[in-house]
């Protein structure tokens, strides 16, 4: 057995990010930057409300000392959003003005609507306390400035800089682009898609499951279907997906007892870089790792049992493809909670992935509960978990002790404190 360590070395060290493109602003979210942006426009580009009320010059309303006394404005007209104002605001003149509007020229501050009384027809408007000069004012550039750095390479992009790269009027990024991943299941005993199992024969989870993976990262899934034991079938499904995926996933057939084609195939593509190992981890030893021949196209080689299909998808493909995505930050965010019961091992020289849930509480401490049911056939707790515990070689974590916990899917961890009844600070 080799530590995980290792093996993640082996795999991560074959991968490169992937050469960059420019792809449509709309398509890059999720996506690394490339290149970092400079600024070229400020935003705002003018100077503008932020409330609807009234544009005046705040010097007018000095004298304003309660409704006994209020600053009288002439209302010389309205300013619309993306309509500028003709003429200017003179002494004593003010105009009504929507949020997002241009001041008009003269005017330096605004009073917003439920602060100000009109008068009569709406030609005059009454102030009763001075404004300061700035007042609901937008000033150019307050949110950016020309030359500032509003994405940085290296960033992943979210929704928000995808509207700041908008506001600078560019419609496309400089990314790394989303990875092609190819999904293929091996096997004899497998059958694909609906009608009677034929005896001896089970169902094609794994494809199924892997693929939702890799589109849960927002990378390109690529359904290379499933194939038995047949040399020529599966030489040439690689074949065709080394010229079309950047990454290759496949599941069955890497056990130390398995006779599989998987093998003999990958070894005879692969120009001797294939890479059989067994990791000193639970659920997932069995994994290979090597590049096709050709191409130089990562291929990774899972174990058939669905539960390990997924956390070695999770120790070594999600890493490896995040890598290739142009990530910096490779791995989960690992958390220290504890143990609302008994997590239950025996020594054997390897680290232990075991399913839980694992919940915030509303004083920011991190709780977690084992699940039943932690053999690697046991698809259903996989589905229920939102995390994995990492249970070092030894005789288990007692309920009440600390446990180190991988977030494999942090989105849950916030619908389990909504539903546990959790404050969301
Ligand atoms: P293997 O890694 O080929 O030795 O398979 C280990 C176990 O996983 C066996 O019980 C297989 O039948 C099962 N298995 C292999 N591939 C799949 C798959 N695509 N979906 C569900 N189970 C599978
Ligand atoms: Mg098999």
């Amino acid at each position: 057995m080799i530590p995980l360590g290792e093996a993640r070395s082996f795999v991560l060290d074959a991968c490169a990010p992937m050469a960059s493109r420019a792809v449509p602003i709309d398509d890059a979210v999720g996506c690394v930057a490339a290149a970092s942006v400079v600024a070229t426009e400020p935003v705002p580009p003018f100077v503008n409300s932020s409330m609807d009320g009234y544009a005046l010059r705040a010097s007018d309303s000095g004298g304003a000392s309660g409704p006994e006394r209020p600053a009288r404005l002439e209302v010389v007209g309205t300013v619309m959003a993306g309509t500028p104002l003709r003429t200017g605001l003179g002494p004593g003149q003010a105009a009504r003005i929507m949020t997002g509007a241009p001041l008009p020229p003269g005017a330096d501050a605004v009073c917003m609507l439920e602060e100000c009384r009109a008068e009569a027809d709406g030609s005059v408007v009454l102030i009763d306390r001075p404004i300061r000069d700035g007042t609901f004012v937008r000033r150019v550039g307050q949110d950016v400035g020309v030359g500032d750095t509003v994405l940085e390479a290296g960033a992943a992009i979210t929704a928000g800089h995808v509207g700041v790269l908008a506001n600078q009027g560019l419609t496309e990024v400089e990314v790394h682009p989303r990875p092609q991943i190819g999904i293929l299941s091996t096997g004899d005993e497998l059958v694909a898609g609906p009608g009677p199992l034929p005896p001896g024969k089970i169902r094609d989870a794994n494809r199924h499951t892997l693929l939702a993976l890799v589109r849960r990262e927002g990378w390109e899934a690529v359904d290379l279907g499933v194939v038995g034991d047949d040399e020529a079938t599966l030489g040439r499904i690689l074949g065709n997906a080394a010229a079309r995926c950047d990454l290759i996933v496949t599941s069955g057939g890497v056990s130390v007892g398995d006779h599989d084609v998987v093998k003999t195939v990958l070894e005879q593509r692969s120009g001797g870089t294939m890479r059989w190992m067994q990791v000193a981890i639970r659920p997932a030893k069995p994994f290979a790792f090597g590049m096709l021949a050709g191409s130089g196209t990562p291929v990774f080689g899972l174990p058939g049992n669905p539960v390990s299909a997924m956390v070695s998808f999770e120790l070594f493909v999600r890493p490896a493809g995040r890598l290739l995505s142009g990530h910096r930050t490779l791995g989960r965010a690992v958390v220290p909670a504890t143990a609302e019961g008994a997590f239950e091992r025996r020594a054997d020289g390897k680290t232990h992935f075991h399913r839980c849930l694992v919940r915030l509480d509303d004083r920011g401490s991190w709780w977690v509960r084992p699940m039943d049911g932690q053999e690697s056939h046991q698809l259903l707790t996989m589905a229920e978990s939102n995390a994995l515990a990492v249970l070092p070689d030894g005789d288990g974590i007692p309920s009440g002790d600390l446990v180190e916990v991988m977030l494999t899917d942090p989105g849950r961890v916030g619908t389990e404190m909504a539903t546990g009844g959790c404050s969301l600070r």
